[in-house]
């Protein structure tokens, strides 16, 4: 075939043939494989280019086409993915790397006890349908050109064929395709009963010639009659179903050969029901034998009427009826769903893509399950395979991924959205925490929510690369949400106290000056203590500090200043509790709701008495018989009193939305320099920044210095983080940590 007539064929069924794509995939394919040879003395390039023409018979698009042309280009040339995902596009790209993998392992399988590997594989890569498409209609010119194939060979192929390929055509509803590869099959199997066989049936049908011709025109003429148009034709018998039969039902050929088959083709599913009518009131027909696919069809999606009837010799007639379109689904199967597409009128057995793949996934389980004798292999030589497991989307999409992969995987694999808005999973029509790890045909479906974004938790928790990368991606953008809507709440009591009101939407004339993209950008760099909330409002209201100046008394912060530390003494510094703020008692006692996540039960909540977690610290809880369970900072010294007890350790979260007013103990220390106004300052700092001094206790290390440990109450570990920042910037503070104890 030539290149025109390529492109011409496929024209002929799709008017908008992508004619470039397939020119270019044809000068591709055959300057890639250049002067190689078949076995048969062919150039090489004419074995793509039949396995595309087998395809234009079943009318697919033109990628499938240009698959076709260049699927072995990657296995059996110097071409790459890479070039090819260049010249052609990742799809195309993708699909002919499914296929190298296919050829990769059909090498490796020398042996047709192996056939477990390739049915694994052909699931693996079956998530394009087309991928097996192209397979199929590959090992088909194959096995048409098996004779050339070295002699040896050709009994491991041809079983291969019919243990895998055919098969897996008739689950695809590909009717025409399984007859011809088991026809292929069987006559390399067994060449001596395919050709007594063969022999059998062309002298029968040379003895019949004439019953044949007289059963067609009566029916013809019946039909006619009563005005139903239709084409009828005999079905030739294939050697292989004979010698299935005969083997089945252990029966000689000669009681075999009074069957006919005749097949009706009409043009509505009403025709076909009347013809039936018609067919059982000519002659009589054989109860129990009628068998109507079209109200209930086969699991590939076969529609018919079959029947069978006694013929005017006493002879027994089969009979198929079905429309034309029915009919091109029982031949091309899945392949033809690409004819019918928007067919709703339920005359097509396959009228979706859901369809088809829930056909193939029946296929693949059927496949998975069948009983075989290499089954024992599956425990010896499949480790390549053992680390993949395969699930389905409710829909019947085929999702592969690796062994040990939860559903959280699962879910980042069908789409980034459907990872980050999971919160739960039913496998199997079960509800399951979401940490499960998949079993190979495991049915998942994710439960999500709008409000969920991934917990940071989920990153040590997954094994796929791309959930990882997602989730780390969230996190940093919940992280940045986190100091976003700090900022905002800081620059809110800045302006305040001010006596002025914070507008959002005023930051944008500012930004210039604030040298910063957008508003988010303030206030996320307010919020991380980059940039001073004073530095907003001057740069708003240049002529503040005058105001101020003009309208406030001094703050009260001001009798701080000339405060002396003596060495070893004490101070208790009562809380600086702004406008009244209500304040949780926080460590230490039993708390009413405590803003944890995976704890079930009633068991009572508290955190450590030595206190110290804020939201955003890792946490772990400790069961405490008879106590309820305790929340630590998961860098928290004592939980080495726990380490061995691993049944008691419980994976807790927090559980605090971002308008969370709700503030949280922890303590800080601190070397201040001895200088006048040093405390003020750091209590000015901390009060400005919206916290809570609690308890502060000092001591004087030398006559430079004085060392401070501060109780605060704080939001969450943003806000500490951002004191600590700001706090360690002031020329009065030489050396700041945060203490867990
Ligand atoms: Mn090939």
């Amino acid at each position: 075939m030539r290149q025109y007539e390529l492109v011409e064929r496929v024209s002929s069924y799709n008017k908008d043939v992508n004619e470039a794509l397939l020119n270019k995939a044809y000068v591709y394919a055959m300057q890639k494989h250049g002067t190689q040879l078949r076995a048969s003395g062919d150039p090489y390039f004419s074995h793509p280019l039949e396995v595309a023409a087998i395809l234009t018979e079943m009318k697919l698009d033109e990628e499938t086409i240009a698959v076709a042309l260049l699927h072995d280009t990657i296995e059996d040339t110097d071409a790459t993915r890479k070039e090819i995902d260049d010249k052609f596009g990742e799809r195309i790209g993708a699909l002919v790397e499914g296929l190298t993998k296919i050829k990769r392992l059909e090498l490796v399988s020398k042996k047709a006890e192996q056939g477990e590997n390739l049915r694994r594989l052909l699931l693996a890569v079956s998530d394009d349908i087309r991928v097996l498409l192209v397979k199929l209609a590959d090992r088909l010119h194959n096995m048409r050109t098996l004779n050339h194939v070295k002699i040896e060979k050709r009994a491991r192929i041809a079983q291969e064929t019919m243990e895998i390929y055919a098969p897996l055509a008739g689950r695809m509803g590909m009717q025409s395709m399984r007859d011809e590869l088991e026809e292929l099959a069987f006559s390399h199997i067994n060449p001596e009963t395919h050709e007594t066989i063969t022999k059998h049936l062309e002298e029968l049908a040379e003895k019949n010639k004439n019953l044949i011709s007289q059963i067609t025109s009566e029916l013809s003429q019946k039909l006619e009659q009563s005005k139903i148009p239709a084409d009828v034709s005999s079905r030739r018998k294939r050697p292989f179903s004979v010698s299935r039969k005969m083997e089945k039902k252990e029966l000689a050929f000669e009681q075999l050969s009074d069957i006919y088959g005749f097949r009706i083709i009409v043009e509505s599913v009403e025709d076909c029901y009347r013809a039936l009518g018609l067919v059982h009131t000519t002659w009589s027909f054989v109860p129990g034998r009628i068998k109507d696919y079209i109200s209930t069809p086969k699991q590939n999606g076969y529609k018919s009427i079959h029947t069978t009837v006694i013929g005017p010799k006493r002879q027994r007639v089969e009979l198929q009826i079905r429309t034309r379109k029915m009919h091109e689904i029982a031949e091309y199967g899945v392949a033809a769903h690409a004819l019918y597409k928007d067919l709703g009128d339920g005359a097509v057995g396959i009228s979706n893509e859901i369809d088809a793949y829930a056909t193939l996934r029946k296929t693949i389980e059927q496949l998975a399950h069948s009983t075989s004798p290499e089954e024992f292999l599956e425990h010896t030589k499949l480790e390549l395979f053992l680390d993949q497991v395969f699930c389905f989307t409710p829909k019947g999409r085929i999702i592969a991924l690796p062994h040990g992969a939860t559903p959280i995987d699962f879910a980042y694999a069908v789409h980034t959205d459907v990872g980050n808005s999971c919160v739960g999973c039913k496998i199997n029509g079960q509800l399951m925490p979401v940490i499960t790890e998949l079993q190979n045909g495991d049915e998942v479906e994710i439960i999500r929510s709008k409000s969920q974004t991934p917990p940071s938790a989920w990153e040590s928790v997954v094994v796929t690369g791309k959930a990882r990368a997602a989730i780390r991606r969230s996190t940093r953008e919940a992280v940045r949400l986190q100091y976003s809507s700090l900022g905002a709440r800081i620059l809110e009591r800045g302006f305040e106290r001010e006596g002025k009101v914070f507008e959002r939407e005023d930051i944008k004339e500012i930004l210039p000056k604030l040298a910063r993209q957008s508003i988010e950008d303030v206030l996320t760099d307010v919020g991380r203590g980059e940039l001073p909330s004073l530095d907003v409002i001057q740069a708003l209201y240049p002529n503040y500090l005058e105001e101020r100046a003009a309208t406030r008394k001094p703050p009260k912060e001001e009798g701080w200043f000339g405060l002396k530390t003596g060495a070893g003494l004490l101070f208790k510094i009562p809380g600086l509790r702004r406008r009244g703020q209500k304040v949780k008692s926080g460590a230490g006692g039993l708390m009413g709701s405590i803003p944890i996540r995976g704890i079930k039960g009633d068991l009572p909540v508290r955190f450590s008495p030595s206190g110290g977690a804020v939201p955003g610290d890792r946490i772990v809880g400790i069961l405490e018989p008879g106590k309820g369970i305790t929340i630590y900072p998961a860098k928290s010294a004592e939980l080495r009193k726990f380490k061995g007890q691993t049944d008691r350790w419980i994976d807790v979260q927090w559980d605090i939305v971002p308008e969370n007013a709700e503030r949280f103990p922890a303590t800080i220390k601190l070397s201040a320099v001895n200088e006048p106004g040093a405390l003020a300052t750091i209590a000015d700092t901390i009060a400005s920044n919206e916290s809570n001094i609690q308890n502060m206790v000092m001591s004087a290390k030398s006559n430079d210095f004085t060392q401070m440990v501060i109780d605060l109450e704080v939001w969450d570990l943003s806000h500490l983080e951002r004191i600590i920042k700001q706090l360690a910037k002031k020329s009065a503070v030489s050396k700041i940590i945060r203490i867990i104890e």
